[in-house]
């Protein structure tokens, strides 16, 4: 039998690559860029995490998902199933997973959320209200222990500490690098464990969008609206995706590699 490929998503929020890896502190994610599969893409507007998550992870525009903010009112997220959910349908046999500190994606208490589906294991907590330090944090161990324990084929793993160092500081200023560097190292653990594992892995990073310089998004500036997939093969080549990506296109890429 034919081993399958497993899936790592992880979701940075607010993440400005170039930006961050210019800085020199973030040189995990500069070696994924360099060396992997990697495009520059550009989210629709408005360039807010609801709409921009919704469409990167159901891979359904807000014309069909109808998530067109933070408030998720009226959305048509039952038409739109994310990932995760698809993957399940197509074979009970996957072991899909989620973690995850902002409500939205993924708290059935929530609004939305975009990932919904009780048959996915899930890790949560509020980051809004407890802070993304700690609950990045937490996500990470919940995501390392998982991994390691259960290894599920299709996984979706979100950080926002970046995004909150934005909103507080500005993106030109120490802490929002010291956020990128904290979550580099994240991810360079979750990294690390894929290549222990001796599976084959895609593992795939990917954000939202960017952020004004004062901090801030929503708008429609190239640097608001920029964002980027990595795709990185482990124990095995890295994907080949198309050299134009549009942001919605990424979960049908996802989903062929585990056919
Ligand atoms: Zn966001």
């Amino acid at each position: 039998m034919k081993t399958r490929t497993k899936i790592l998503i992880v979701g940075i929020d607010g993440l400005m690559i170039h930006r961050v890896i210019d800085s020199g502190r973030t040189m995990h994610l500069k070696s994924l860029r360099d060396t992997s599969y990697f495009v520059d893409t550009v989210v629709d507007m408005p360039t807010v995490s609801g709409p921009s998550w919704s469409t990167i992870l159901t891979g359904q525009r807000q014309n069909v998902h109808g998530v067109i903010d933070n408030h998720f009112k009226n959305h048509k997220l039952a038409d739109a199933p994310d990932l995760l959910t698809r993957a399940l349908n197509s074979n009970s046999d996957l072991k899909t997973y989620a973690a995850a500190g902002w409500p939205p994606l993924i708290d059935p208490n929530d609004v939305g959320p975009v990932i919904s589906d009780s048959r996915h294991l899930r890790f949560y907590n509020d980051g809004e209200k407890l802070g993304y330090l700690q609950v990045d944090e937490e996500v990470l161990n919940h995501a390392l222990e998982t991994i390691k324990n259960i290894s599920p084929d299709l996984s979706f793993v979100y950080f926002c500490g970046v995004d909150e160092a934005g909103h507080k500081y500005g993106s030109v200023d120490t802490p929002y690098f010291d956020a990128a560097e904290r979550i580099d190292g994240y991810l360079k653990s979750l990294h690390q464990l894929l290549v222990d594992s001796k599976d084959e892995w895609v593992l795939v990073v990917v954000t939202d969008h960017g952020h004004r310089d004062e901090g801030g998004h929503g708008g429609d500036s190239h640097q608001e609206r920029a964002s980027f997939v990595i795709g990185h093969g482990v124990n095995r080549d890295h994907p080949q995706w198309p050299d134009k990506l549009a942001p919605h296109e990424l979960s049908d890429l996802i989903l062929k590699l585990i056919d």
